[in-house]
């Protein structure tokens, strides 16, 4: 049982209860949440401010979900029932009925407090609200709050119908009925949930991103080559995907801004940005995205690698 700032009891829904889930947002992130949450059989409201990107999002939730037949891991009875469950809408007011609200709305303080506050008109007062922020703090989304105890991180990963991860952050204030019921239907997702303080980073990024930015030291000072470090990790310490290869994916500014702000929160040398990485974000190199980052992505892939002791 929690008390809202207005004085208000009330106990946050249970992991049973929960039957409709909102998800704000269609975008990378959003039509992937909807996508699980509706093949765990939750009715899905998933709602974009934009047109597009509302279509964009049942667009992709299809093509995954044809691929998902293609390699057999779903029937057509599957894709049709989950494409049923989701119901797309412009309108906020369409999430009255939501047990969870899931956010995945850009990544703007600002954007995802007035979303909260704006949601909390709407919803019982027993709704949970989740916020897939990857970096901002829940404490910080939950000041806008009139039950804080109901606001909690939920951090899945891209792309989200295959990563088996999510974080779920608590706050200074969530609840422990809020941790639980979260929990439980992110392993209704079929995902594995892992429980983490709200630090910068949480779990996920501030490990990842110590040992890619190690990795551009160790480039920086001639120790292996980006592709002999990647396959140390590869092989090494059987990682899918080397972190100088996993940053080309993701981008060399998006780490940099990362590594920028986790340094300026947690303030070790573990975070400061290598020069090398400065340097090739502002010679264009971003990676993947823009054709060269620490490898070279316009020429084919390299020859499979043998495994010599
Ligand atoms: P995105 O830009 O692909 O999608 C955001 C969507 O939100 C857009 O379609 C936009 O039209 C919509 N939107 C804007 N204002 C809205 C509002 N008021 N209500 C509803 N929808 C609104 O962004 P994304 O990559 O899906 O990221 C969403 C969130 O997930 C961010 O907080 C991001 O940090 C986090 N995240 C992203 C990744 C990733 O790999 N992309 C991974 C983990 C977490």
């Amino acid at each position: 049982m929690s008390t809202d700032s207005d004085g208000n009891k009330h106990n946050p829904a249970s992991a049973r209860s929960i039957e409709t889930i909102a998800v704000l947002g269609a975008g990378t992130m959003g039509h992937g949440i909807a996508q699980v949450a509706a093949a765990a059989g939750y009715a899905v409201v998933m709602r974009d401010v934009s047109a597009d990107a509302l279509a964009r999002g049942i667009q992709s939730i299809e093509r995954n979900l044809a691929k998902g037949i293609q390699l057999g891991k779903l029937t057509e009875h599957d894709r049709d029932e989950t494409l049923r469950r989701i119901r797309g809408t412009a309108e906020l007011e369409e999430i009255r009925n939501a047990d969870l609200v899931i956010e995945a709305a850009p990544e703007i303080l600002d954007l995802k407090q007035s979303l909260l506050r704006e949601s909390e008109a709407l919803i019982n007062h027993n709704c949970i609200f989740a916020t897939n922020t990857s970096s901002l703090s829940i404490t910080e989304i939950a000041s806008a709050s009139k039950r804080p105890a109901n606001v909690i991180g939920m951090h899945f990963f891209n792309p989200v119908h295959v990563m088996r991860l999510v974080e779920i952050v608590t706050g200074a204030q969530t609840g422990r009925d809020a941790i639980a019921a979260v929990r439980e239907v992110a392993m209704r997702m079929k995902k594995e949930p892992i429980t983490v303080r709200d630090v910068p980073g949480f779990a996920s990024s501030r490990l990842g991103v110590t040992q890619g930015l190690e990795a551009m030291r160790m480039v920086e000072q001639g120790v292996a080559s980006a592709r002999d470090i990647d396959t140390a990790m590869e092989l090494g310490y059987n990682h899918p995907m080397g972190p100088l290869r996993l940053t080309d994916l993701v981008g060399l500014d998006v780490r940099l801004n990362i590594a920028e702000y986790l340094h300026g929160k947690l303030g070790t040398e573990t975070f400061r940005p290598p020069e090398i990485l400065r340097r090739m974000v502002r010679d264009g190199k971003l990676g993947k995205k823009t054709g060269e980052g620490f490898y070279k992505w316009n020429e084919p892939e390299p020859a499979q690698r043998a495994y010599t002791t």
